[in-house]
C-alpha cells in the first residue's frame, strides 16, 4: 500500500467511500462544474473510467442518489 493510499483509507473510512480523492484514485476525472438540469443543484461532472459522465454532489456523493428527479434522468437515454 502506498503512502497516499494509506492516507486515503484513514481519511475516508467505511462511511465515506465516495470522497473525491477516492474517485480520482480509481480513475474518475473531473470534467467541470454545472447545475442539475432538473433540480438546479450545483453538481460536479466526472467522467468514469468507462467514459461515462456522472454528476456528483459537492459532498462527493453521486447526484443520482439525491436528485428528486433521478427517475427522469433514467428515462432520458438520448441525453448526451
Ligand atoms: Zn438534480
Amino acid at each position: 500500500m502506498t503512502r497516499t493510499q494509506k492516507e486515503l483509507s484513514q481519511r475516508v473510512g467505511p462511511m465515506f467511500p465516495n470522497s473525491f480523492d477516492v474517485l480520482h484514485a480509481i480513475g474518475y476525472n473531473y470534467s467541470g462544474s454545472g447545475n442539475c438540469r432538473r433540480c438546479k443543484a450545483r453538481i460536479l461532472w466526472y467522467r468514469t473510467p468507462q467514459g461515462k459522465r456522472m454528476p456528483m454532489n459537492p459532498d462527493a456523493t453521486t447526484h443520482w442518489a439525491s436528485c428528486p428527479y433521478a427517475k427522469d434522468f433514467k428515462k432520458q437515454k438520448a441525453a448526451s
